[in-house]
């Protein structure tokens, strides 16, 4: 291969990892202070030269190219965004490149990575074209499910109440890399109904910073009643009496699993749905709800009782640790509240 020729593939290569860059995911990290976005560009006081001005930066989101109106500040750092990340974070040239690789999942020395950035490019357009907080359906495909495994952070396995093992989190197909509207970054948990066909994801806000009531994001159109989590997998364990443990969430499945009860799903929410109770009238003979030990959890514990007594066998357990919910409990406390299931 000639030189000239190495030369433009790797221009080629910086070009591709330029389309991939997010201009307001890579603003936000910069620390820029977004006042203003639109179909072209994103704006923001200059942090260059530390303007009040609240739209005198602007990066172009094609492009990616920025200038800044006040002082100009573009004429001496240049106006591309590898000059941008070089000035921000004190990097060479290669450094920065680096940075945005891994910002982006572009690897510009390795051609076997196109394909998962032209896949990165696709969600960014699905993900742009959705117009509210949910996730798009374009996106519940085994397909792109196998791409956002290889971009898991490691929330789940750092948070407080977390230490969930990169296998257990494997194993539950946890994958990552799902940026919403607002440039927050999240981590994706699948749903597959009780045949093991995909129907959804759950995003979890990884940066802490989402609204309230926001940490969690569903896929548009996406009806519970129907759907335990884990049931495709959890029918395959209910030993000799046919048990099932219901307990809230995802996280509490995942923690239930590595204490050994494999016989476990989430209702997603803290009450029993009709059409869930239905699969668990033709899955089970007994049912052991776990819920969390809050005011939620007490009620839906009741309505579960009431709704279902008569119709299987039905048996709650509590979690006596005020403030810790099932996923947050040691496997030394889990098996002292369930017991050995035959
Ligand atoms: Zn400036």
């Amino acid at each position: 291969m000639s030189q000239q020729t190495s030369k433009e593939e790797f221009a080629y290569k910086l070009d591709r990892l330029r389309d991939a860059v997010d201009a307001e995911l890579l603003l936000n990290l910069l620390g820029f202070k977004i006042t203003h976005v639109n179909e072209k560009e994103v704006r923001a006081p200059c942090l260059i030269h530390g303007g009040a001005n609240k739209t005198s930066f602007r990066m172009n989101k094609e492009t990616k190219r920025w200038v800044c109106f006040s002082q100009h500040c573009h004429e001496d750092i240049g106006f591309g965004v590898i000059d941008l990340v070089k000035h921000m974070l004190n990097m060479t040239f290669m450094e920065a490149v680096k940075y945005l690789e891994s910002i982006t999942g572009v690897d510009v020395h390795d051609e076997s990575n196109y394909i998962e950035y032209k896949r990165h490019k696709d969600r960014q357009e699905i993900i742009k074209q959705a117009d509210n907080r949910k996730i798009p359906p374009a996106l519940t495909d085994e397909t792109y499910l196998k791409s956002f495994r290889k971009f898991r952070s490691d929330y789940f396995e750092r948070e407080k109440n977390g230490g969930f093992s990169t296998d257990i989190l494997d194993f539950f197909e946890v994958g990552g890399g799902y940026v919403d509207k607002f440039g927050f970054q999240r981590d994706v948990i699948p749903i597959r109904d009780k045949g093991g066909r995909l129907l959804a994801y759950s995003c979890r806000d990884i940066t802490d910073k989402a609204d309230y009531g926001y940490k969690y994001l569903l896929t548009e159109g996406f009806d519970k009643d129907k759907v335990l989590y884990n049931l495709f997998r959890a029918k395959n364990h209910m030993g000799n009496s046919n048990t099932m443990i219901v307990v809230e969430g995802f996280k509490s499945v995942w923690n239930l699993y590595r204490a050994g009860y494999k016989n476990v799903v989430a209702c997603m929410g803290s009450t029993i749905t009709q059409g869930q109770q239905h699969l668990l009238y033709s899955t089970a003979f007994n049912v052991l709800t776990l819920f969390d030990p809050d005011e939620a959890g007490a009620k839906g514990t009741i309505r579960a009782l009431d709704d279902m007594k008569g119709k299987i066998n039905i048996t709650p357990l509590f979690v006596p640790y005020a403030g810790k919910d099932p996923g947050d409990l040691t496997i030394d406390e889990l098996r002292s509240i369930i017991g050995i299931i035959n």
